[in-house]
């Protein structure tokens, strides 16, 4: 079967739907006109039964002609708080606000691949499910829906897939790695308390400042002093607040950041370190040092079999010569890893970038997609839901 073939009449829509959704974006769990607006398109192209889950997840059912499993496909909706420079003539209408990180693409293919399997039901040997999801970028969209039972109770699917577009990799490729795709992504913040006073008489204050710097030099080591050089992990501080005045002595710090790790005994081996380092580091210079670490997401780990089934509908639309294994998995996080910790999943990455072009990178004000990608996006959504309903 020709999946691109199949895919080819919806292509125009697709793009269509993207320009009105990257016209319209929302941020992070306030997708009301996104969600009305996927609603709207599903009744349209007529699937069988759309519900919500949750606030603004929007949930959609195909129901092929005969029965069989049910197969999971799954689109983030949120945009971010970008203010858009990309230049293209459908660009944000909403100030401050900007699908820069494609999931209004993500969103378009999937709906381009609902209306591609509504006319093949008959082929159909089993349930296609649709999950639209919001606030991937905060990471509370896909717990929402597991709450809401709709990935092991309602309907459940036997396996689910997804995908994140691409700039760093040409229109009409894709990238696929095996086992850990993305990194756990966990946060957290740190308080240094002192003693305030006058600047000029440090001696009767305790100093704050000095010792955050210690703190942050400290955390740095932990991952090239403490962990095996083999290992993965990331510890970044990405903000610090602290201070009144040029002629005071702080009351207090504080700091958050980012905790990334691969295998679960490194994130253990941190989450044990991190408060200990700032803690003790804290207290050799008189202060007291707090952390609290918010818990993100977990690994997300492609499962084997649901990864060669994608992987053998990947080689039928790109060609073997079109994808690109990917040596390391990501550090950045991705809330479908929430799903593959309940049932078998997988996800790749669809080249997205122009070619001979530098193509600015996700989440940036630059942010563009070479829309002849989408296509092979649509078909990668029809070809996987097929194989795994072909009875
Ligand atoms: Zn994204
Ligand atoms: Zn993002």
């Amino acid at each position: 079967m020709d999946l691109l073939k199949l895919a080819a009449p919806v292509e125009a829509d697709v793009k269509e739907w993207r320009h009105h959704l990257h016209r319209h974006p929302e941020l992070s769990g306030h997708e009301e006109q996104t969600a009305a607006f996927v609603e709207k398109v599903l009744r349209e192209i007529g699937v069988d039964e759309v519900r919500r889950a949750g606030k603004y997840n929007v949930i959609a059912l195909i129901r092929g002609a005969h029965p069989g499993p049910i197969v999971g496909l799954r689109a983030d909706m949120d945009a971010l708080p970008v203010s858009e420079e990309s230049g293209v003539e459908f660009a944000s209408e909403n100030p401050g606000v900007m699908h820069a990180c494609g999931h209004d693409a993500h969103m378009a293919m999937l709906l381009g691949a609902a209306k591609v399997l509504c006319t093949m039901r008959s082929e159909l040997h089993g349930t296609v499910k649709f999950f639209f999801q919001t606030a991937e970028e905060i990471l509370g969209g896909a717990k929402k829906i597991i709450e809401a039972g709709e990935v092991t109770e309602k309907d459940p699917p036997v396996c689910m897939a997804g995908l994140h577009v691409n700039p760093n990799r040409p229109a009409g490729t894709i990238a696929v790695r095996r086992g850990a795709s993305s990194a756990s992504s966990n946060g957290m913040e740190i308080t240094i308390t002192g003693r305030q006073g006058h600047g000029a008489h440090p001696d009767q204050c305790i100093d704050p400042i000095p010792a955050a710097a210690q703190v942050i030099s400290s955390l740095q080591q932990l991952v090239s002093r403490q962990l095996a050089p083999a290992d993965s992990a990331v510890v970044t501080i990405g903000t610090i607040h602290g201070g009144l005045k040029s002629n005071i002595i702080a009351p207090e710090v504080k700091m958050t950041g980012t905790i990334r790790t691969i295998k679960p005994q490194v994130q253990k081996d941190l989450f044990e370190a991190i408060p200990r380092v700032v803690k003790l580091t804290a207290e050799a210079l008189r202060c007291k040092g707090e952390v609290t670490i918010k818990i993100g997401t977990p690994v997300l780990m492609n499962d084997d079999a649901t990864f060669d089934r994608y992987l053998a509908v990947a080689e039928q639309v790109f060609g073997k010569e079109n994808i690109t294994w990917l040596e390391n998995c990501s550090m950045g996080g991705e809330d479908f890893a929430f799903y593959t910790e309940k049932v078998p999943g997988t996800m790749f990455r669809l080249g997205t970038g122009f070619v001979g072009q530098k193509n600015a990178p996700l989440h940036s004000p630059l942010f563009k997609a070479d829309e002849s990608a989408f296509v092979y996006g649509v078909a990668m959504h029809v070809g996987f839901a097929l194989d795994v309903c072909k009875g």
